[in-house]
């Protein structure tokens, strides 16, 4: 399991950026529930932890403390902008490299929310955020707009815009450190009705009911599989996507005298 924990900026009697009737810690807790949930239901291999999940007031330290004890893979932290700009940026810690790990992690996470976020990017940067540097892990903080800008403040209104946000980074972290998603059925019509004409421990035995078939106006082929280490030669007269004609091929084929069955593969 990937352990990713989810701090959402801010919360309880510290409101973080305010503007446009919104408070940043609101904003915030919306957006990083929605990523718990996408990673929690979407995907085999996450595990998440949040600093907090409702309302709360969390230190700086009591956060980076959590985070490290759980032993995170990469910290997610959460914010929203303020002091007049307009779009998004993210950060990393200024001591990090272009060339580090953690710095080619939040290229792909950068591209990622920045397809959906619906604002103009203001680019990769670095800072000596608490948040950053007290983390033992990969970590890295993303500022999903201007609270103070009005159409940026605006967009965090609509939930669509919290989904798309929330999608993003979790593109981003599925690509980035190698989430898998749930696995899903194979789509219909995947599925092959073949039509077996006798099952034989001999090829010649297989290759006599190929001739006698073929007299008869059937076209065949064998198909060699093995079960508990013995060989078995199948003779098949047909595959079909629809049930309904391998069933029509038995008929045919108990009318000439052959005995046959549908195995679906
Ligand atoms: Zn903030």
């Amino acid at each position: 399991m990937v352990k990713i924990y989810i701090d959402p900026g801010h919360g309880g009697t510290d409101s973080g950026a305010l503007g446009n009737g919104l408070k940043e810690k609101d904003v915030t807790l919306a957006i990083a529930t929605r990523v718990r949930n996408m990673l929690v239901n979407e995907y085999s291999n996450a595990t998440v932890r949040m600093s907090r999940t409702g309302d709360q007031t969390v230190s700086l330290t009591q956060r980076t403390t959590d985070a490290n004890a759980w032993g995170a893979a990469f910290y997610m932290s959460i914010h929203i902008n303020a002091g007049g700009g307009n779009g998004y940026e993210d950060y990393i810690h200024s001591n990090l490299s272009d060339s580090s790990t953690t710095a080619q992690v939040r290229n792909t996470i950068h591209a990622e929310i920045s397809k959906l976020i619906e604002m103009p990017n203001r680019g990769k940067k670095k800072a000596d955020f608490h948040v950053l540097r007290e983390t033992n892990m990969q970590a890295m903080l993303t500022e999903n707009g201007f609270i103070d800008f009005a159409s940026n403040a605006a967009k965090m209104k609509s939930s669509d815009w919290l989904d798309k946000v929330a999608r993003g980074h979790v593109n981003g972290l599925e690509k980035a450190i190698g989430l898998k998603k749930n696995s899903t059925p194979p789509p219909s019509g995947s599925t092959l009705y073949r039509v077996v004409t006798g099952s034989f421990s001999t090829r010649n035995n297989a290759d006599q009911r190929v001739a006698e078939l073929k007299a008869k106006g059937f076209d065949s082929f064998i198909d060699i599989f093995t079960q508990s280490g013995v060989t078995y030669y199948r003779v098949i007269t047909g595959s079909f996507k629809d049930k309904a004609n391998a069933d029509e091929q038995v008929n045919d084929l108990k009318k000439a005298g052959f005995d046959a069955f549908i195995i679906v593969v």
